[in-house]
């Protein structure tokens, strides 16, 4: 593309009313979010943006990294390790997270990636999934209302009608959708239901090594996604964790992952973490979701749409 046209195509961008009216949303669903965690008694703390650790992901995505000092710093795909750290020190913790994930240039048609993406990253120290899960329920529920209450003309402006979920959400187990809608159950399910559901109990080769294998069934993980209804897809992964070394270290080699790349969080859950749930919030998609958005660079004054030139 050459320059002009960028430059025009991005300003045609943030002139369109309807992003300008997703950044303003999506400006009261941080506020909201903040404000929701401190009430429930979790503590903002800063982003991390480079460090030697991040989290692995368990699809493919271009690595990249900066030379710090002479060393090799990845940029943050999220905080996963930060956050078990500071739920050990802090108890309860929350962060709006910049993430850089740079995925396959595919992946622009879904219409949910973004390269750069902010998620709001929680982790609860002792926390059970279920605790989590409610909590997130609570927090759709009120994020509903205040959004049809407080910012009913925006969403009738982007002609969006926003129903109100009822607690508590439906669940379904990862291998039991999968069996009876097949491999494509996610896109299945998020385009049949009306409100947000669960998908639980996520098989261990779906998933990152950091979340926490069931003692009741090996194999399976104390883990979730949530759902948009209405074909929006995911929005949230999240689950307990793993935070004995010996365990920790099981679960790196059953990924076929390497120890060195994670010594620094063995080395710290050699000193003793401690068990904690959390999940990550994506910012975009969750207002793409709230405002009705077919795609997401709209809910974003600088998208950065997988493998294409952008500011
Ligand atoms: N680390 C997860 C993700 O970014 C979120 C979480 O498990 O808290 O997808
Ligand atoms: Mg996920």
């Amino acid at each position: 593309m050459n320059d002009n046209l960028l430059v025009d195509s991005l300003q045609q961008h943030l002139e369109d009313k309807r992003v300008q009216k997703a950044i303003e949303v999506q400006s009261d669903i941080r506020a909201y979010l903040g404000e929701f965690f401190r009430k429930h008694g979790f503590i903002e703390v800063p982003p991390v943006i480079i460090s030697p650790i991040t989290d692995p992901l368990n699809h493919p995505v271009l690595d990249p990294s900066i030379d710090y000092y002479g060393m090799k710093y990845g940029l943050t795909k999220s905080m996963i390790f930060h956050k078990q750290i500071l739920a050990k020190e802090l108890g309860s913790i929350f962060t709006f997270s910049p993430n850089i994930r740079l995925e396959t240039p595919e992946k622009e048609k879904t219409g949910r990636h973004l390269s750069e993406f902010t998620q709001i990253d929680v982790e609860k120290r002792g926390a059970s999934r279920e605790e989590m899960m409610g909590l997130v329920e609570d927090l759709m529920v009120g994020l509903t209302q205040h959004m049809n209450s407080e910012r009913a003309s925006d969403l009738k402006f982007l002609r969006r009608k926003l129903n109100v979920p009822s607690r508590p959400f439906k669940k379904f187990r990862f291998l039991d959708a999968e069996k009876e809608y097949g491999k494509d159950f996610e896109s299945i399910l998020s385009g049949r239901m009306k409100d947000p559901f669960w998908i639980i109990d996520i098989p261990l080769e779906n998933r990152e090594f950091y979340d926490r294998e069931s003692d009741s069934e090996p194999g399976i993980l104390e883990d979730m996604d949530l759902i948009y209804p209405e074909g929006f897809g995911e929005g949230l992964s999240g689950g307990e964790r793993e935070f004995l070394e010996e365990r920790i270290r099981e679960r790196i080699k059953r990924k076929g992952q390497s120890e060195e790349q994670f010594k620094w969080i063995l080395a710290y859950s050699s000193k003793g973490l401690a068990p904690s749930a959390g999940f990550g919030i994506g910012i975009e998609r969750l207002t793409r979701y709230i405002c009705g958005l077919q795609r997401i660079e709209d809910t974003h004054p600088f998208p950065k749409i997988p493998g294409k030139l952008s500011l």
